[in-house]
């Protein structure tokens, strides 16, 4: 089963905190099948089911509507129409858990927020709840809200109408998404707008729904969001959705990710970096447009792809604001809290929440910092930069661990298999051995990194990179020689 395209049709009932409408989804069966699976949480109560235009019967059971034929579903094309309503979940602590917010700004406005991350877009309409299947032809929101109200989604805002007490918007995006950026906010909003040029001379709007309340904040965040832009740009390439917008959003919950309508809700805190002001948070969910919306993982196994590289990203806009020194110092501390409890990587057979942990995230983005110091920078970012960029990688394909091991390896020249599979696959740190063999001798050895590496050696000589690998390499210095002084590697160095 092939998605191809959904439409959710849905009127929103703040009062009620109920939804009512109805899906679409376009798909291609690869081979005839007797039974057609999708999720949709149970709480959602199905009314009718219609396939190219037949009324079919379901049963919807545990979170899963089943649709069975004696004759089977034959191979093509085919149009499914799932008539619903209820009340969906709601997130106690969005965005760490999903569901639906109901709040108010600070007027007695509705808020309306929706966050789905690990628990996927099932949580409100029905879908192939998996990442692997994102829907190739886009997907359109069809969105009816109170009068007075404005709905914040992906794509493009097509058209908005009124009839009676409802205002309907309707956005549509083209572009391949994943199911849970495929969501709306709702909210007494008002468009602050700015134009970005891309690093390719596109113009694409920004354009940012906030509370009307904090419209006087927007600009400041705008003038933020394009200084985050220019720093993706510059080390992952074009911003991927030139044909739609850069889009923020004012939610009451953090942040995040939502492809071309970024959740922010940072409260406009900025720290300063380079003597200007900086939101992490802001500039990290952007991140996300890259890693995750464009270059996505094919299962949870690999998610540290779309949380270490953006990781790494927000780096890589302290190394552009305050020089490569508070890089260094900003990636050492990132090392220091890496907790090794269990491996990024630990295989497909698990869900998406086991395999979150904080890990994917701080030593996802610590293993790219080793890999930049490994390749050295002429061949790493450009590699990277390949990742975001070629096709193969991007939109409708989707990656896993190997594909960037093997993307890396080419690039490098030989295989660096051993450190994906030590730093990634396992709790094991770089054993590093030192021993003293003489008064001015020592040797150094690699116990555990599975190929010959580079290493930074300081003795009273100054600094050395040298390629120390597990036979040992034999140094001659007068005082202890200290092993990469500046931190590329997670290790455990011992002496004797
Ligand atoms: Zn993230």
């Amino acid at each position: 089963m092939d998605i191809r395209h959904y439409t959710l049709s849905l009127e929103v009932d703040p009062a009620a905190q109920r939804i009512s409408g109805y899906t679409e989804i376009s798909f291609l069966l690869l081979q005839p099948a007797g039974t057609i699976l999708l999720d949709l949480v149970q709480q959602m109560k199905v009314d009718k089911i219609t396939l190219d235009g037949k009324t079919l019967s379901f049963s919807h059971e545990k979170d899963i509507i089943s649709m069975s034929s004696t004759n089977s579903f034959s191979a093509g094309k085919h149009l499914l129409k799932i008539t619903y309503s209820g009340q969906p979940p709601v997130a106690k602590r969005a965005p760490w858990d999903g569901g639906f917010q109901w709040e108010k700004d600070s007027t007695g406005n509705p808020w309306i927020a929706i966050t789905c991350q690990s628990e996927g877009g099932k949580i409100y309409f029905p879908c192939k709840d998996h990442p692997s299947d994102e829907p190739n032809d886009g997907a359109d929101l069809i969105i009816s809200v109170p009068k007075g109200l404005v709905v914040a989604g992906p794509g493009l805002l097509k058209n908005v109408s009124t009839k009676n007490n409802l205002a309907t918007y309707h956005w549509k995006t083209n572009y391949t998404i994943s199911n849970y950026c495929i969501l709306f906010n709702v909210g007494k909003y008002k468009v602050v707008r700015k134009e970005y040029i891309t690093v390719n001379n596109n113009r694409v709007p920004m354009e940012f729904y906030v509370l009307e309340e904090h419209a006087g904040k927007a600009a400041c965040l705008l003038d933020l969001m394009e200084r985050s832009a220019r720093v993706q740009e510059k080390y992952f390439g074009e911003y991927p959705w030139v044909k739609e917008k850069i889009g923020i959003v004012e939610t009451p919950h953090l942040g995040m990710e939502h492809q071309t309508m970024n959740a922010y809700g940072n409260k406009f805190k900025y720290t300063q970096v380079g003597g200007k002001d900086f939101d992490w948070l802001l500039h990290h969910e952007f991140g996300h447009e890259w890693w995750g919306n464009k270059v996505t993982n094919r299962d949870w196994a690999h998610m540290w792809i779309q949380e270490g590289i953006c990781v790494f990203g927000d780096a890589m806009y302290v190394r552009e604001a305050e020089g490569e020194e508070a890089y260094l110092e900003r990636m050492r501390r990132t090392g220091r809290a890496t907790r090794n409890l269990l491996p990024i990587v630990q295989g497909e057979v698990i869900d998406a929440k086991q395999t979150y942990h904080p890990d994917i995230y701080g030593k996802g983005a610590f293993f790219m910092h080793s890999l930049r110091y490994i390749m050295g920078d002429s061949i790493f970012f450009p590699t990277l930069k390949k990742l975001a960029t070629d096709p193969k990688y991007t939109y409708d394909n989707t990656v896993t661990t190997d594909d960037v091991e093997k993307l890396f390896s080419g690039a490098y020249g030989k295989s660096l298999k051993p450190v994906f599979d030590l730093f990634l696959r396992t709790t094991e740190k770089l054993e590093i051995e030192l021993k003293q063999t003489d008064t001015d001798k020592y040797t150094i050895r690699l116990a555990n990194a599975g190929m010959p590496l580079p290493v930074d050696i300081s003795t009273e000589r100054g600094m050395e990179r040298l390629i120390v690998d597990e036979n040992g390499l034999e140094i001659i210095s007068k005082t202890l020689p200290v092993i990469d002084p500046k931190g590329f590697y997670l290790k455990r160095v011992t002496i004797n």
